[in-house]
């Protein structure tokens, strides 16, 4: 790609064409499950940095269309990198600041000498957050902080929860609240990594002090998944500076974190007890009601039909988080939309079955051997024969490839177990198997059902 090529284009434009292009190339489906749901963090240096709802998309999205991101981009990337977290929405253009209130602003900080209104997702308010007795005082003091700044009457506030359980939601929610309301207050808010990256930035730019400024102008500073801050002892300094500095002049500071003050035991005790020192609140884990709340709502936002039997099953058996439960729902959603008749129970949960909280217990090679020679009709003993007819070899390489993603077996040890294959043999058939799985839906699903199918026996 030539230098005037690369730099007319916009970063944002730069994803968007890759995004284009892997849609026409895999689909819409596989497309809406595991591209959608990602985020253009940035692109600079030859470095694409995206980030992903859950893990299991980043994993899937890491083993399945990394070299067609890179194929097909526009400009040369080099690495790519996916972070989990933040928001399953894609960066606003920079055109959208101009809806930013002028009175009002809501920085997210992306350049520390520039601000600009961006990343806060405007699905993220205080009326679709959906309370129970496990976080209903967690909504309260976010509220409370979002009505009235540095006046409500604990500081910090620090929330702490487990992933995907609603922290950067309510987060949002304030930010968002202040712009509707054009409350004239700054607020700034920041994920740990931006906090870091920007800090890193500022220090190797000899513009600290620009920085330390941009932090404590803010009327509300919220700094989102704390834990990944305070490991780091240059930037734990800073942040305890900035921390006293908005406290003592009346600003409101909002933590989230995946624990409690008293939980960091990597942090110095005056920091401790001054995290502690105003309102700590922890999100608990979901339980059934609140669970298929959140699938209805969440259903009525999306205008989707699903049947209640469907979402009660969700709200039954994804239980980890509601990050989880969203991501399910999602895919469901996704599939839904493109057949025009009602989704039966059944084949929800084929879609869903590796998200469901399944019996987890080891599975054997033997056990992948069997259930892949009755799949395909052929005999347990061609699992171990050198056989290279594709009707015997393809199952085989298949079982190759459950048994690396579902064991913890090496190559080598795999190898041994299909009658002394050599361990390049079994990369081989791992890499034909994920090439097949992207260039086919249909059998990227039959091996979606056999995992489940494994998983479940
Ligand atoms: P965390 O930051 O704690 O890891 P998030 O705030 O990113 O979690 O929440 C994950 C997803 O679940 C988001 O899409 C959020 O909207 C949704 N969510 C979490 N809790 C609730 C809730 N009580 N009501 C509605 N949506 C929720
Ligand atoms: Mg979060």
């Amino acid at each position: 790609m030539n230098q005037l090529a690369q730099k007319n284009l916009d970063n944002v434009d730069v994803w968007q064409q890759i995004c284009t292009e892997l849609k026409k190339r895999i689909g819409n489906a596989t497309y809406n499950s595991w591209i959608n749901p990602l985020k253009l963090v940035s692109l600079e240096n030859h470095e694409l940095q995206l980030s992903a709802p859950t893990k299991f998309i980043a994993d899937w999205v890491e083993t399945h269309f990394y070299p067609k991101i890179r194929a097909l981009s526009p400009v040369e990337i080099r690495t790519i990198s996916i972070s989990i977290g933040g928001l399953n929405e894609q960066t606003p253009p920079a055109s959208e600041a101009v809806e930013v209130a002028p009175e009002t602003k809501v920085i997210n900080i992306d350049n520390y000498n520039e601000a600009i209104s961006s990343r806060i997702d405007k699905r993220y308010r205080f009326d679709n957050f959906i309370t129970a007795s496990s976080n209903d005082i967690a909504f309260a003091a976010a509220k409370k902080v979002a009505e009235k700044g540095g006046d409500a009457g604990f500081n910090p506030l620090f929330l702490h929860a487990g992933v995907g359980l609603g922290k950067t939601h309510l987060l949002h929610a304030i930010a968002n609240y202040n712009l509707d309301n054009n409350t004239g207050r700054k607020v700034l808010y920041l994920s740990a990594e931006k906090f870091l990256h920007c800090f890193i930035r500022s220090l190797r730019d000899k513009k600290i002090l620009e920085f330390k400024e941009e932090l404590r102008s803010a009327d509300i500073l919220m700094i989102d998944d704390f834990q990944f801050i305070c490991g780091k002892e240059s930037t734990q300094q800073e942040f305890f500076h900035t921390f006293n500095a908005l406290v003592d002049s009346g600003k409101q500071l909002v933590i989230s974190c995946d624990r409690a003050p008293s939980e960091f035991t990597e942090l110095e005790e005056r920091m401790r007890s001054r995290l502690a020192s105003g309102l700590v609140m922890d999100i608990e884990k979901t339980d059934y009601n609140l669970r298929l709340q959140i699938l209805k709502s969440k259903t009525a936002e999306h205008e989707a039909q699903i049947s209640d039997e469907i979402l009660e099953f969700m709200a039954e058996k994804i239980t980890s988080n509601v990050r989880e439960l969203e991501g399910a729902l999602n895919r469901i959603t996704a599939r839904t939309s493109l057949v025009s008749r009602q989704i039966d129970i059944d084949s929800a949960k084929n879609w869903i079955a590796d998200l469901l909280k399944v019996k987890t217990k080891d599975i054997s090679i033997q056990e992948i051997q069997k259930e892949v020679a009755a799949e395909f009709n052929i005999n347990l003993s061609d699992m171990v024969s050198s056989s290279r007819a594709k009707q015997i070899a393809r199952p085989r390489q298949i079982a190759m490839y459950l048994a690396k993603k579902l064991t913890t077996s090496s190559l080598m040890e795999i190898g041994k177990m299909f009658g002394g294959k050599d361990h390049t043999t079994v990369m081989h058939a791992c890499k034909k198997i994920d090439e097949l799985q992207r260039e086919d839906l249909g059998f990227m699903n039959s091996i979606e059902t056999l995992t489940a199918k494994l998983k479940s026996c």
